[in-house]
């Protein structure tokens, strides 16, 4: 079972009077449990979109969508929310992080509605983040990459099957992007299926698998093997890379 999946999924914009755009073209995409997949292509080439229709933010136009094991492939608005917070880690390019709350407070939200206090949780994952010593820091006072790793601590707070992240090390310096993908890797050892959009090679580095887009085509979006995914080849890693990168 894959923890998240797309069959024959396109997504089209309408095109306002003009031709619709087509930013998801009838792809193939599935991640198990424990993979660390890199989304690479140009600007424009659909990423977003695609972290977008498997995050249950946005619902493919056609094709079939699973998660966990459960036909995803439209929910109405309380079974998405249900679903998105029981299965689904997000770590939004710009962050998303509330201003006039503290670091825990950040990472603690998406559970406020829930039992009990996930203050001391929350100051855990942001221990293992390196920022014990900022708990109480609102995001005016953390630079850019504390506030990402904030924003990742929080994306790991409900215990997501599966963690989606726009560009995860775009603002850190090398020696925090690492962390942030040994942190990634831990993880994934747990069994979450990570997926992260990137044009860092770092992270590619770091991926067991790494697939690309290109004017919404996806190459390469199943494992090896998966014979339902016969039509997606393995992208060849040592061709050169699109200029637009
Ligand atoms: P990327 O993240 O790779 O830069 P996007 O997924 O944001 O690409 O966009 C893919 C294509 O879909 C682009 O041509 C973009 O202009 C278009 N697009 C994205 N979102 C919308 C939208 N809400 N309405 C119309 N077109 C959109
Ligand atoms: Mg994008």
């Amino acid at each position: 079972m894959y923890s998240v999946e797309l069959r024959d999924a396109t997504k089209r914009y309408p095109g306002g009077g003009a031709e619709p755009v087509i930013a998801l073209d009838d792809v193939d995409f599935a991640v198990e449990p424990g993979e660390f997949v890199a989304v690479v292509g140009p600007s424009g080439s659909g990423k977003s979109t695609l972290l977008n229709v498997l995050g249950l933010l946005d619902d493919p136009t056609e094709g079939r969508r699973h998660l966990d094991g459960t036909d995803v492939t439209s929910l109405s608005v309380a079974e998405r929310t249900a679903a998105r917070k029981e299965s689904i880690g997000f770590v939004f390019q710009d962050f998303h992080l509330l201003p006039t709350l503290t670091a825990v407070e950040n990472v603690a939200l998406p559970t406020a509605f829930d039992p009990g206090d996930a203050s001391e949780r929350a100051a855990d994952l942001l221990s293992r983040f390196g920022l014990g010593d900022r708990l109480d820091h609102e995001p005016s006072e953390l630079s850019g990459g504390q506030k990402q790793r904030v924003a990742i601590a929080r994306s790991l707070i409900n215990e997501p099957a599966v963690l989606l992240a726009d560009e995860p090390t775009g603002n850190l310096d090398t020696e925090t992007g690492e962390s942030i993908l040994a942190e990634f890797e831990r993880v994934k050892e747990e069994g979450v299926a990570v997926v992260a959009v990137t044009h860092d090679p770092l992270v590619e580095g770091f991926a067991d698998r790494v697939v690309e887009l290109t004017d919404g085509v996806l190459v390469g979006g199943v494992p090896n093997g998966d014979e339902e995914g016969e039509k997606s080849t393995p992208i060849d890693r040592t061709a050169p890379a699109p200029e637009d990168r």
